[in-house]
């Protein structure tokens, strides 16, 4: 009897970057991650740029990732310069697909319009999230049409909010395994659009995810706390739920994360001080694909990848040995 042979279906991944200044080590390190996993499943990698805050966004930091990334090796398949299957691939070009995905979900879920200002979010009494934010009180949800109007009138400039419900959403991530967060106590209601017009990144990341098929999304940890809300978004929204990988972050001694502060840390810093070749050794070995940091490339590091090499605790480097 003839066997039926489906075919496998094919991993999509992405990045994501913001293009909000020079990408640092933190950055790369998740990218090389990233593109790792989809090339060693022989899939397909997008690039999009998350350029949704016009305030702190640039065209030119997009240019400038782009070459960063390019100039270590990595590549992707679409994207603003390759293939246009999914265009656009700028968020800021897409406010009219997150008007539409705000419109489907009010079939389905609470929007309202909140009206507190920083001030009000930040009492003593709000309860802290896991990453720092905190929890919504939920003190628009229930005003009157008449307070509303009263508010609008005295000039305040609503954001939008989803109310969430008492429900725990649960996954399993790909590398820190089975997780759940109730959205009422651990996330509350989120918003989808700042009260500047500016869509929220939980909202545009779901809908262009599922436009562009993602099946894989490879992220830095600290977005973990953030995937409960978007897989949410994705069951009201119709779209199928991506595998979600959260990698370890790079840290400082101290144990801070890396981030743009440390300007010795960022691409422009270190493409004077390292090769392509040099940089890939350094990092493949503190993912621990190789055993010494000798010099290789993204495409050495192909077959030696596996999930289950990378570290699942932060990992720390000595900031002053790089
Ligand atoms: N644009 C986000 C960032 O640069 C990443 C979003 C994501 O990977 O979901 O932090
Ligand atoms: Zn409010």
């Amino acid at each position: 009897m003839k066997e039926t042979c489906l075919p496998a279906p094919c991993v999509r991944g992405r990045f994501a970057p913001s293009p909000s200044g020079r990408m640092h080590l933190g950055n790369i390190w998740c990218a090389l991650l990233a593109w790792l996993s989809v090339r060693s499943q022989k899939g397909s990698m997008i690039l999009r740029i998350e350029d949704l805050d016009t305030d702190r966004c640039r065209p030119e930091y997009a240019e400038q990732l782009m070459d960063d990334l390019h100039w270590l090796g990595l590549d992707w398949d679409e994207g603003p310069d390759q293939k246009q299957t999914d265009a656009p691939y700028f968020q800021s070009e897409c406010a009219e697909l997150y008007e539409q995905a705000l419109k489907k979900i009010s079939h389905r879920a609470q929007i309202y319009p909140c009206y507190c200002s920083r001030a009000d979010l930040h009492t003593a009494s709000a309860p802290h999230l896991s990453d720092g934010t905190v929890l919504y009180s939920g003190r628009c949800r229930h005003l009157s049409q008449e307070q509303r109007k009263t508010l609008e009138q005295s000039g305040r400039r609503p954001s939008l909010r989803v109310a969430v419900p008492d429900c725990t959403i649960q996954f399993t991530d790909g590398l820190y395994g089975f997780k759940e967060q109730n959205l009422c106590c651990e996330c509350g209601d989120f918003l989808l659009r700042r009260s500047d017009g500016v869509f929220a990144y939980q909202l545009a990341v779901v809908v262009d995810d599922g436009r562009m098929n993602v099946t894989q999304i490879v992220r830095g940890r600290d977005l973990l706390s953030s995937t409960p809300r978007q897989i949410w978004l994705q069951t009201l929204l119709g779209l199928s739920q991506p595998d979600y990988i959260h990698t370890p972050l790079l840290c400082a001694q101290d144990g801070r994360r890396l981030s743009k502060r440390e300007h010795d840390l960022d691409m422009s810093a270190l493409r004077k001080r390292y090769t392509p070749a040099q940089l890939t050794g350094r990092l493949g070995f503190l993912a621990g694909l190789v055993p010494s940091d000798a010099e290789c490339t993204p495409n050495d590091l192909i077959s030696l990848f596996s999930w289950d090499k990378i570290p699942r605790q932060d990992v720390i480097i000595d900031t002053s040995n790089w």
